[in-house]
């Protein structure tokens, strides 16, 4: 049984999707004591309370405490076994990061999956759809499995509601290099407004236009009648040589159009200055595909404490070894080693 403090390092839901995640894979059981123990409202929120189901489902699991406000469970997982499964969150919480808790245990299954999994598809704190779609999913493909996801309605805060398909075809997972970015090819930008007036939309592009010297083509509005919620997201695509990076800004309340459009200008700006292929939150999600494929490395900015307590938790359910060399320059490279 492996023992997990959730007030370690970020002591955020990573670590227990993270445990989930690989416990499947590896069979191991595990109790996490304090889930979620630096965040303001700790304990099983309703996504998490989702993800840890749908681990057990997958994974005929025992559980022990796996309740909404719990701060530990006890998962203990028999095997995996592939097949269609219906997940819902039933609140506004992420579905993409359930998606992210089941995927590493469907990666290596026996057969290939088909998820439907209902709940918020661009939330703030999670990867938005279109990151993963776009980022995320197109590194691991490089990797051997092929996982393919179909957005079938927006969801976003408070409603939820959205959904999404996944079809996931298993593969043994392949070292993976990514240390160089290559030449930007072309950067693109969308508005999304559901529910909402264009001319937010509008006024964001002119923004985003102006800070990254876009041209009228690289910039499109997309407006979507049929979320449950009213919701806006500003996306921006960094298709470079070696990888494609998203950056989303999330529309909120009490927050004019321009700053989230500027707030999300300045991490594509950020990004591209820095000179490497991978970005802050692509670089927390390769480390379990990178860990599983036993090698590989990439290069990234000054790894965060989330990347660094993933790291942690990786470490203690497989028997593989991370590196992590700051440069001189303020770049990270990451690589793990069997
Ligand atoms: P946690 O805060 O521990 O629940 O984990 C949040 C997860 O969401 C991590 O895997 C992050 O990489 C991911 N994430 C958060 N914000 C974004 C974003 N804007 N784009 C892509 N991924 C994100």
């Amino acid at each position: 049984m492996i023992h997990i403090d959730g007030t370690h390092g970020e002591g955020g839901g990573q670590i227990l999707r993270t445990a989930l995640g690989l416990s499947l894979v590896t069979g191991k059981p595990f109790s996490i004591q304090n889930i979620r123990g630096k965040r303001k409202k700790p304990g099983l929120l309703q996504q998490h309370l989702t993800a840890v189901n749908a681990a057990a489902t997958i994974g005929s699991a025992e559980l022990n405490g796996a309740k909404l406000g719990s701060a530990q469970l006890v998962f203990r997982p028999q095997s995996v076994v592939a097949g269609d499964y219906h997940f819902a969150v039933g609140t506004a919480g992420s579905a993409t990061l359930v998606l992210q808790a089941v995927l590493p245990a469907l990666l290596g299954a026996d057969g290939p999956s088909t998820l439907r999994i209902e709940g918020g598809t661009h939330n703030p704190w999670a990867p938005p759809f279109d990151f993963l779609q776009q980022s995320f999913l197109s590194c691991l493909q490089r990797m051997g499995p092929v996982v393919e996801i179909d957005l079938q309605r927006h969801g976003f805060y408070p409603a939820g509601g959205g959904a999404f398909c996944a079809k996931i075809e298993p593969a043994t997972l392949t070292p993976f290099e990514l240390c160089e970015r290559g030449e930007v090819q072309s950067i693109t930008a969308t508005a999304l407004v559901a529910r909402l007036p264009r001319h937010i939309a509008e006024r964001e592009l002119v923004v985003v236009q102006k800070q990254l010297d876009l041209s009228d083509r690289a910039c499109r509005i997309v407006e979507v009648s049929e979320s449950h919620s009213p919701g806006n997201v500003v996306s921006i695509v960094v298709e470079s040589e070696h990888v494609r990076e998203v950056f989303t800004g999330f529309g909120e309340k009490r927050v004019s159009a321009e700053q989230v459009a500027r707030r999300v200008s300045q991490e594509a700006k950020a990004y591209l200055d820095s000179g490497v292929p991978v970005g802050e939150y692509l670089a927390d999600q390769l480390l379990i595909p990178m860990a599983l494929a036993r090698g590989g490395s990439f290069r990234t900015g000054p790894l965060s404490l989330h990347a660094r307590t993933n790291i942690d938790v990786i470490e203690m359910f497989l028997d593989v070894k991370f590196a992590v060399k700051e440069h001189d320059d303020g770049t990270t490279t990451v690589s793990v080693t069997p």
